[in-house]
């Protein structure tokens, strides 16, 4: 690994100065099992002359719920989150998606904020640096998505632009669904985000010299039925090659409203408009969950090698929609 200098942040106030007095040139560090990884790799030309550690800030690592809904510091792991009561008791998605990432170790390490902010998993675009030079594609400026000439099976079949990449964070699936919200600090001050819109066709979209400080997750309507599967090549650790969190408001035994949102599939947690709209005002029987499930693909364009994620995300939505997952 190259050197850098290492700054413990005091407060959110100073690690946004110290992202303003190294523009371009600085790096922040929440539990660093993604970023110490891409610094080791070198996979990237422009390499931070400082990485800034969030874990010193203090009060950023709550979960917290009041009748609003859920409020989580950006600095909150995953292995907490998994195990927090109230979030298994009313977000059971979010539970799910935050157990399911990694390994226990990952889990006691990794946090929120970081997981949503992760780099993308493509195996070209992580080529070590040290392995005969890193691969200058088009998500790190120019140059061409290798997944157009090579191996797909891991790329986007929904939402892609130029960058086939896809979004691989769990809890940003899970979170899309229930409709939470980012609060992001820079230097123009604060600003709530979607965790929909967190994510352009080239990564995440948060302005220079801002910081995710908190996950805001409404309380789903009461009725509201959950479910998060997530199909794997590798059990018990990988990454999605597919996975649908949904959440179905159901109201005298038909569908009054449904969020449902794929991972692992674009770039972005990809909201499956269509499914939703096929399952308003249904019985949600098995016939219903099998249409919608056809719905939510039918804009997929899969690749040669990537044809098999558009038969597993469609069966995980049939699954999840008839809680037979
Ligand atoms: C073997 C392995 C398996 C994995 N499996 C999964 C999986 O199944 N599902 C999954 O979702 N992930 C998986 N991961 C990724 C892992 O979850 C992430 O590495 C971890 O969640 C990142 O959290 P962190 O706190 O360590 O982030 P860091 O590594 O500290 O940061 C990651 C990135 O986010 C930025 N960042 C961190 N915090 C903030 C913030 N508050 N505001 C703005 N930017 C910020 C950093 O600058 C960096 O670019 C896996 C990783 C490994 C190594």
């Amino acid at each position: 690994m190259r050197s850098f200098d290492h700054v413990n942040a005091g407060s959110i106030r100073e690690a946004v100065e110290l992202l303003g007095r190294h523009p371009g040139k600085a790096a922040l560090m929440a539990g660093g099992t993604d970023l110490l990884t891409v610094l080791k790799d070198d996979i990237l030309p422009a390499y931070p002359e400082l990485v800034i550690n969030l874990k010193t800030i203090p009060g950023l690592d709550t979960v917290e719920e009041d009748d609003k809904g859920l409020r989580i510091g950006a600095m909150a792991r995953l292995a907490e989150i998994a195990a927090s009561p109230p979030v298994r008791g009313g977000y059971g998605i979010l539970a799910e998606a935050a157990a399911s990432v990694g390994t226990p170790a990952l889990r006691n390490m990794g946090t929120i904020g970081g997981n949503l902010c992760q780099d993308v998993r493509c195996w070209y675009y992580r080529y070590p640096h040290r392995m005969g030079g890193r691969m200058i594609c088009r998500r790190k400026g120019k140059g061409p998505c290798f997944v157009l000439k090579g191996d797909s099976r891991y790329s986007a079949v929904l939402g892609a632009g130029t960058c086939f990449a896809v979004c691989p964070s769990d809890t940003a699936t899970a979170l899309a669904a229930l409709d939470a919200r980012v609060r992001v600090t820079g230097p123009r001050g604060d600003r709530s985000v979607p965790v929909r819109d967190l994510y352009g066709s080239h990564g995440i979209t948060l302005e220079p010299g801002e910081l995710v400080t908190e996950v805001l997750v409404p309380a789903p309507p009461e009725g509201a039925r959950q479910g998060y599967l997530k199909f794997t090549e590798r059990e018990p650790v990988d990454f999605a090659v597919a996975s649908v969190a949904a959440v179905v408001l159901v109201v005298d035994g038909r569908c009054a409203g449904a969020s449902i949102v794929l991972g692992g599939v674009a770039p972005f947690p990809y909201r499956a408009r269509a499914a939703e709209e096929r399952l308003e005002g249904r019985l949600l029987g098995p016939e219903d969950a099998r249409e919608a499930a056809e719905a939510a693909l039918r804009e997929a364009r899969p690749r040669g090698m990537n044809r098999y994620k558009v038969t597993v995300a469609r069966e995980l939505v049939r699954r999840a929609l008839k809680g037979d997952g």
